[in-house]
């Protein structure tokens, strides 16, 4: 909602985003899966009934969730930064002394690195994992399809109207290294076309268990990869992580939402920092009380 607000113009609605309970392979039944939407305040309307195709769910329930604007987000940001923004340039120097903080031989008061640990590495025990996701042509506004919970798989709409992703829990992520140097070689290198179609082969199969239609509707039309930044363990973590070192401020983002945090987090790192010490200011009731 906090995003809405702010960036009223940054996402837009989906027409029919279902989320479906697959029967056998969730590892939520649906009334437990309702009671979690409900209990974090998530609207959702449950229908029997869905526009397309779908086997093997217990229950389908419609949500209001929406997609990114890419593109909108692009100019938007490049407009408002202006000339502060500098696009296509790698940060290879970062030096700290007591006048400042060195980036590629420029002095600044502050840094803050959103590299998600690819430059700085957080002091946080973090994995990188090199992901695929694909993109389809697809009818014009088809619904979103996700299926929870748990190694399942999903089809969801881009900002462009016939564009969608498919992904998956289960053959998305492509390794796990522990530096983000090897992850960038494993992407750059090892995603072959042979891959790729392995890949395409694994997804279409996952997503045909529960839209049977998928490959009559849809048309392969390029791999996206990327690498996520992880905090090792099973919990899943997505929280915004924000570490502040000397002139350094480190972001882990988490998902896109957590912008706001981030943003707290730094502002409070600086004005602790900056704010000036004002410990020696003492109370001046005595003198403003009327005699
Ligand atoms: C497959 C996949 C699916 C996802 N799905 C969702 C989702 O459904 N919802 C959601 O909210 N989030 C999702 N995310 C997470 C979301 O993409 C991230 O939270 C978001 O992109 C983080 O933004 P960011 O700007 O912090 O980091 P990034 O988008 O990772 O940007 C970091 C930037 O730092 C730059 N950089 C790195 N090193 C240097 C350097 N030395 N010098 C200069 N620049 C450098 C990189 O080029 C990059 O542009 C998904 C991520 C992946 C990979």
């Amino acid at each position: 909602m906090r995003f809405i607000e702010r960036y009223p113009a940054l996402s837009k609605e989906v027409a029919c985003n279902i989320y479906a309970v697959p029967t056998i392979d969730s590892l939520i039944d649906l009334p437990t899966y309702k009671l979690i939407m409900t209990s974090t305040g998530i609207a959702y309307k449950e229908v029997r009934e869905a526009p397309i195709n779908l086997q093997g769910v217990s229950g389908m329930l419609l949500t209001d969730e929406r997609v990114l604007c890419l593109e909108r987000s692009r100019v938007y940001f490049h407009r408002r930064l202006g000339s502060a923004l500098h696009l296509g340039t790698r940060v290879n120097r970062l030096e700290e002394d007591a006048n400042g903080v060195w980036v590629n031989g420029r002095r600044f008061d502050v840094v803050v690195d959103a590299t998600w640990g690819h430059f700085l590495r957080p002091p946080a025990d973090v994995f990188y994992e090199p992901t695929l996701l694909l993109y389809y042509e697809g009818p014009v506004d088809h619904p979103a399809v996700t299926l929870v919970d748990g190694p399942l798989c999903s089809v969801y709409p881009t900002d462009d109207p016939s564009i969608y992703t498919l992904s998956s829990v289960t053959h998305t992520p492509l390794g796990i290294f522990s530096s983000a140097v090897d992850a960038h070689a494993f992407r750059d290198n090892a995603v072959t076309a042979t891959l790729i179609e392995q890949k395409r082969q694994q997804m279409e199969t996952h997503i045909s268990r529960y839209m049977p239609d998928f490959r009559d509707k849809f048309r392969f039309v390029g791999p996206q990869t990327a690498i996520k930044t992880k905090l090792f363990g099973n919990h899943d973590d997505r929280s915004c992580y924000v570490f502040h070192q000397g002139r350094k401020i480190i972001v882990m983002s988490g998902k896109v939402d957590t912008i706001f945090v981030a943003t707290e987090r730094i502002l409070a790192a600086l004005e602790a920092e900056y704010g000036g010490d004002l410990l020696d200011v003492s109370s001046t009731l005595k003198r403003e009380l009327p005699r």
